[in-house]
């Protein structure tokens, strides 16, 4: 079986929607753009912020973490859940930043549990069988075929619009669809406890038209991406409540530091099937790296640039490329389009940008500041229970880091999973009459009986040691994958060696840790135990390897010294 290799250049954007917007199915109720549009819930939030209504839950971000937290409630019954996302459209991208995703065997199981893995597969590139062309600045091709025979191992590249379609698709089918309301446009502006004893918390927002309401969930959900407001509201509750800091923890960061943490990256707009000037087309279903070359245009002692194409799945839709390099790079001074346009050209001559990109995006481009892949992040606590309501975290807003592993997404769709399991595991007991027992309160509401505050602890429990895990794996698994030079090639090097050493003796060494997260079957922290003992053994090969060299030098110095 041939591994997956890394994809070359890394992240990739989604088709512009200014341009030509993705095919779109009609607009399901659950994503419409307005509060009030969909099906209402039980309970319709309060115009008046200081007389918040009651939700069964509040899930703040409409992302990839907080439509499938809404599908997955919904699915165990839960009705009056409510999605607050700020955007317009949960499928909303910005066009310059945006990214194709990589959805594994992780990230699928939570789609299977709900009869969606044919919509990703219809939505997505399989990996199964995929080409790979690298393009020198000479016009030389590289071209090859990358297959993976391993069914278990197969996954699928997709623009985020088109992966977070399929969950707003599935909430906008009933039975969900009277369950979950998707309120867009939807910004949360406070996250408070209530004051009252047992009064649970408080999700204050800007609802589309600038009214203000409120909502008192029972169970707080922040889905709500790397900047939480959920989290922060945590961090200040538990730095002002020594009693909860005790019980969850503090919430305050921790960070890894990560080789790759700072890059930063912005998005090309191509038109799709996008031509080189030999007359070929790099084909919208495969890999692309357009390798570059020094330009005097960005200083001769600048890295060349690269550009990074990932594969979509639809042959007509305009292409993306990943422009990824170290921050103090000179292409971030480059801020117009005629000057962009003269750095292409030079840098990169395999294509005729001024064919290729109009002046408008070039320019849009050129002005772009992008974004920055974040350092490795995860706070102490996973979620807690606070005065009779359980406030969780989930996708980002526990974990973030780069996206050299490909793990933001699935690791957010494992939370989803984890969260049902801490659910089912905080069922309060079934009374002598086989009925579960009637929630009280709060907990009428729910449409099942079920131990918040036990569920909070139980999902802490479970996904701490994961986001923790996960966040050590980042600087480990691939961090230099977005430049060519003497540290990747030394990553290079340590990579084959401990392959070769893992096949040769599996007992001994465990594979690299890249093809250690390419296994679904492992969870990170069973990962980062193998990483931990595959450290502890290349240290003992190291160490035996100066051993010998030093009794070498000895025995050799002691013959010199013999001989003479
Ligand atoms: C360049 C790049 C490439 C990537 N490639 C991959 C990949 O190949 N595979 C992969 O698995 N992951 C990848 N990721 C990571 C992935 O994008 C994230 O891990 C994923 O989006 C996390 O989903 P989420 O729902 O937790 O957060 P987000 O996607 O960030 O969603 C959070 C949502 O909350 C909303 N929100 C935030 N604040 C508020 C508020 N106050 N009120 C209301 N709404 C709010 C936001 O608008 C947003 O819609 C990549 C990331 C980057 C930057």
């Amino acid at each position: 079986m041939r591994r997956r290799a890394p994809a070359p250049g890394g992240p990739a954007a989604h088709p512009p929607a200014r341009r030509a917007p993705l095919p779109r199915r009609p607009s399901p109720p659950a994503a419409a753009p307005a509060a009030g549009a969909e099906a209402a819930p039980a309970a319709a939030p309060s115009a008046d912020a200081a007389a918040p209504a009651p939700a069964a839950a509040v899930i703040v971000g409409g992302g990839p973490a907080g439509l499938a937290a809404a599908l997955q409630l919904a699915s165990r019954g839960w009705s009056d859940v409510v999605v607050l996302e700020r955007r317009g459209s949960v499928e909303h991208a910005d066009t310059d930043l945006s990214y194709v995703y990589n959805i594994d065997a992780r990230g699928r199981r939570l789609l299977e549990r709900h009869g969606l893995a044919a919509d990703l597969e219809a939505a997505g590139v399989s990996t199964a069988v995929v080409d790979v062309t690298r393009v020198f600045p000479d016009g030389r091709k590289e071209q090859r075929q990358q297959s993976v025979k391993d069914p278990t191992r197969h996954t699928h590249w997709l623009p985020r619009p088109a992966f977070v379609r399929i969950l707003a698709n599935a909430l906008g089918r009933p039975p969900f669809s009277s369950r979950v309301r998707v309120i867009t446009g939807a910004s949360v502006t406070a996250v408070r406890r209530s004051n009252t004893p047992g009064g649970g918390v408080v999700v204050e927002y800007e609802a589309p038209g600038g009214a203000r309401a409120a909502l008192r969930p029972a169970l707080l959900l922040g889905c709500d991406g790397v900047d939480s407001s959920v989290r922060a509201a945590l961090e200040g509750w538990a730095d002002a409540d020594p009693r909860l800091r005790a019980a969850a923890g503090s919430f305050s960061p921790r960070r890894v530091p990560c080789p790759s943490a700072g890059l930063r990256f912005k998005v090309l707009q191509l038109p799709p099937r996008p031509a080189l000037r030999d007359g070929s087309a790099l084909e919208n279903s495969g890999f692309a790296l357009l390798q570059g070359r020094p330009s005097a245009a960005l200083g001769r002692g600048a890295a060349a640039i690269r550009l990074g194409l990932l594969p979509f799945a639809e042959p007509d839709a305009p292409r993306t490329a990943n422009l990824i390099t170290r921050e103090g790079h000179p292409i971030w001074e480059v801020a117009d389009g005629e000057a962009m346009y003269s750095v292409l050209s030079e840098s990169l001559p395999q294509a005729d940008w001024r064919a290729l990109v109009a002046p408008a995006d070039m320019a849009r481009f050129a002005a772009s500041r992008g974004g920055a892949f974040p350092e490795p992040t995860h706070p102490d606590g996973a979620g807690a229970a606070v005065d009779g309501a359980a406030v969780l975290l989930l996708g980002d807003a526990l974990h973030c880091f780069p996206p050299d592993l490909g793990q933001g997404v699935n690791s957010a769709l494992l939370d989803v999973l984890a969260l049902d399991e801490s659910l089912s595991a905080a069922a309060k007991p079934k009374t002598e009459g086989g009925e579960a027992a009637a929630g009280e309160g709060r907990e009428a509401a729910l449409p099942e009986a079920v131990d918040l505050a036990a569920a909070a602890e139980d999902y802490h429990r479970r996904q701490l040691p994961q986001a923790e895990a996960l966040c050590k794996l980042l600087p480990l698994g691939f961090p230099y994958q977005y430049s060519a030079g003497p540290r990747r090639t030394l990553w290079n090097f340590v990579f084959l060696a401990q392959l070769a050493l893992s096949r040769a003796l599996p007992w001994l060494m465990p594979p690299p840790t890249f093809m250690m997260v390419q296994d679904a079957g492992m969870d990170y922290v069973s990962i980062l135990a193998r990483v931990r003992r595959a450290q502890l053994v290349g240290r003992a090969i190291l160490a035996a390897l100066a051993l010998a060299a030093a009794s070498l030098v000895l025995r050799l110095a002691r013959a010199g010294a013999g001989a003479a």
